[in-house]
């Protein structure tokens, strides 16, 4: 038995109003059925002690009767018989004419037959003993009569009779004979009367037997009610409320019969319902949105972890997930209110659920966030399929209330790949490529694209370490000298920061300057590069010998300048003696000058203050009018080295280094060329008559040791003609 009632199991269930609970349909009553059982139980009681004491009652009363009747029967025989007797013996003397009383003989014979009569009396008359008394009555009056001796006769009797009395003791022994038999039937008649007990007294038993078989019978009968009408319900009750524990809301008990128990087992049908209901819809207000019906980022995490759990049972098992933002969501909120904003979101929600299949999932997972998990798509097409009608769906406008509004929604998806490691990172990598489709122009359709990820994750790690990397001590600093192109001299180093990175090595400052400018984690490292930098070449000119006026070049980012902190700390550095700022250099890119309104001048002239020199870097790639470069606070240029290009003896090169340093030259800035890489090129500069130089043909960026051997040894870095001739005339 499951208990599983047909028809019951699944639907809904009827209500504490629709079971009875008052009683109203109850067709059994346990407790009438059990009280009748008991007054049944204690009647049938009752009349086994009543039948058991009045039966052996009345048994006993029998054989008292009985006896007493023997004993008084047998007592008036034997009066009787005695009475006879001596009557017989005053016979025999009136006989023999013996002198007696004769009145005395006649009174006996009155008394006696008065005993005959009162014998009679006690006898019982279907017997025949009464017969039996009438006849030895007659024989005896007869045998008086005939000799004389009975009433009247008596007065008249003369004479001796002697031979008369022979016959009369005959006829007296014929009557006492008679008497004895009365006592012989008395006794015979008890005996029967006891054997009629004895047979009253099995009677009796056979009752009690029968008696106790039908109370056997019946408590029987009772316990199997019982198991019936009590056990089995309140097992299956039991069994229900076991279930319904745990967690089986669909069970119901089977409700055996209409009667107490079966109200309770209705009830807990009713109740069991109302637990299934409430267990729904806790369920589902658990797994869905509250506006649009659609699942919720529960739901969709529940969806995709169990397939994802469930394994590749099927070989390259896939979903696509599409994940959903919608373009401008805020406007529609801020110009229409939010209700609009709301009921934009259902009428969007059921168009997106018509753009799926039906055993696609479509949920909300964030404010105008959907996403949908696109099934069995192995290769894609699906999820792009859904996507492209999406887009087609929302060209139609939307009605809210008066207005019309046309919405777009920028899509990114993910396909699950056997690497996919769980939901988690499937719906992370549908999100960014969302948010590349947002940033690539919104309305648009992105798929995921793993490199792009890395690279976004890569840099998001790298801003993260950037935080602790100055305090952590990883920064190093290499020098690069920048020497006079005809001497060889060097005049200065440019001080170039590196990264020793925990994990990933030595990172060049491409790697992770542009990061620390997003971050603002450039204005520690900038100021430790200056710090350090600045105290390094003192170090240098105060114990190398030659190297007094060596200075150093430190390269600033735009973005430290504008923050009045930033440019307080850069000034407290540079004010200290220690730093000997008018040997300092900084180097600021013309670029970042020139598109820089807040104070990137104004600070620049600023730090002027402290003795510093300005270096323009990277002159010529950047946008930077002539007459901007006029109004710039700087000392020295560094033409960029595309200005030395390959073909750097090509007429246009030539032209251009040409032009630049004649401009330089008018506005009394020195200038430096960078990326000197090639002899060639080297001719070319300092035909041009450019005199400073920076490059690998000259010297590689090199750590602060070896350069300081460097700065120590006095060498000259390619040095001309002239600087030959020099040094071999001296
Ligand atoms: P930059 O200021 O133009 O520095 C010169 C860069 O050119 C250095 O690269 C140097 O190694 C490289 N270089 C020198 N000679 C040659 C050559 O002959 N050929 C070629 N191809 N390259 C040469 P590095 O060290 O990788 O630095 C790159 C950029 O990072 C620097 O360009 C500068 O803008 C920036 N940077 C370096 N250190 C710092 C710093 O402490 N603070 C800030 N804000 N930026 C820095
Ligand atoms: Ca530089
Ligand atoms: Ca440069």
């Amino acid at each position: 038995m499951d208990g599983n009632v047909p028809g019951k199991a699944s639907g809904p269930v009827s209500t504490a109003a629709d079971t009875g609970m008052e009683g109203a349909g109850r067709t059994w009553s346990l407790q009438r059925e059990w009280s009748r059982a008991f007054l049944l139980m204690l009647a049938a009681l009752l009349i086994g002690a009543a039948v058991t004491i009045v039966g052996v009652r009345g048994l006993m009363d029998q054989v008292q009767a009985t006896s007493a009747e023997l004993h008084l029967r047998l007592d008036k025989v034997e009066v009787l018989r005695s009475a006879l007797d001596a009557h017989e013996q005053l016979g025999h003397q009136m006989l023999s004419n013996a002198p007696g009383d004769r009145s005395a003989f006649l009174r006996q014979q009155e008394e006696i037959s008065r005993l005959f009569q009162e014998t009679a009396a006690i006898l019982p008359g279907e017997t025949g003993m009464r017969d039996t008394i009438a006849t030895a009555r007659q024989s005896w009056q007869e045998a008086l009569t005939a000799h004389g001796l009975w009433g009247g006769q008596v007065q008249s009797l003369q004479g001796n009779h002697v031979d008369e009395s022979p016959a009369l003791a005959a006829a007296s022994a014929e009557v006492r004979k008679r008497v004895a038999e009365i006592r012989h039937y008395s006794l015979l008649e008890m005996d029967k009367g006891l054997a009629h007990n004895a047979e009253l007294e099995q009677l009796l038993i056979i009752g009690r037997i029968a008696l106790f078989v039908v109370a056997v019978g019946v408590t029987v009968y009772f316990r199997r009610r019982m198991v019936k009408d009590l056990m089995r319900p309140v097992e299956s009750l039991h069994k229900g409320v076991q279930k319904l524990r745990g967690g089986n809301y669909n069970h119901r008990i089977e409700v055996f019969r209409r009667d107490e128990l079966g109200e309770l087992a209705e009830a807990f049908n009713g109740m069991a319902a109302a637990v299934h209901n409430s267990h729904l819809n806790l369920t589902h207000r658990a797994t869905h949105d509250p506006l649009t019906r659609l699942a919720n980022r529960a739901a969709l995490m529940e969806r995709l972890t169990e397939s994802f759990g469930r394994g590749s049972t099927r070989r390259n098992r896939s979903e696509g997930l599409l994940f959903i933002d919608i373009d401008d969501f805020k406007d529609v909120n801020d110009s229409l209110g939010h209700e609009r904003g709301d009921d934009l979101l259902v009428q969007l929600a059921a168009r997106l659920q018509g753009c799926v299949r039906t055993h696609d999932l479509v949920a909300r997972v964030g404010g105008d966030e959907f996403a949908i998990v696109v099934m069995d798509d192995d290769a894609g097409s699906v999820t792009a399929g859904v996507a492209e009608r999406i887009h087609e769906a929302l060209r139609t406008p939307f009605f809210l209330g008066e207005d019309r509004r046309t919405v777009t929604a920028s899509m990114g998806a993910a396909q699950r790949r056997p690497g996919t490691s769980d939901a988690a990172e499937l719906l992370r990598q549908a999100d960014f490529a969302m948010y590349l489709a947002k940033h690539g122009g919104k309305a648009r359709y992105q798929l995921f694209d793993a490199e792009g990820y890395d690279h976004m994750t890569y840099r998001a790690a790298l801003k993260r370490d950037l935080a602790t990397a100055v305090s952590g001590g990883q920064l190093r600093l290499e020098y690069q000298p920048i020497a006079d192109l005809n001497s060889g001299e060097i005049l200065g180093v440019e001080a170039l920061v590196r990264w020793q990175h925990p994990t990933l090595g030595l990172l060049a400052p491409s790697e992770f300057i542009p990061l620390a400018e997003e971050t603002g984690d450039i204005d520690a490292v900038g100021c430790w590069v200056l710090d350090t930098a600045s105290r390094q070449a003192a170090g240098w000119r105060k114990s190398l010998p030659r190297c007094e006026n060596v200075w150093i070049a430190i390269n600033l980012s735009t973005i430290q300048l504008p923050n009045p902190r930033n440019l307080a700390a850069i000034k407290g550095i540079l004010s200290d003696p220690a730093a000997q700022a008018d040997k300092v250099v900084l180097e600021v890119t013309e670029t970042a000058l020139a598109g820089s309104t807040d104070g990137g001048v104004a600070a620049l002239k600023t730090l002027k203050g402290t003795g510093v020199r300005v270096a323009i870097d990277d002159f010529g790639t950047g946008y930077s009018s002539l007459s901007s470069l006029a109004v710039l606070p700087a000392d020295i240029l560094k033409i960029d080295r595309s200005f030395l290009g390959r073909q750097a003896s090509e007429a246009q090169s030539a032209a251009m280094l040409e032009g630049i340093l004649g401009l330089a030259r008018m506005l009394s800035l020195e200038v430096i060329a960078e990326g000197v890489e090639e002899p060639g090129q080297l001719d070319l500069l300092r035909a041009l008559d450019c005199r400073m130089g920076q490059g690998y043909l000259l010297a590689r960026p090199g750590s602060a040791e070896a350069i300081k051997a460097l700065l120590a040894s006095g060498a000259r870095l390619q040095p001309g003609p002239a600087a030959l001739e020099e040094a071999v005339d001296s």
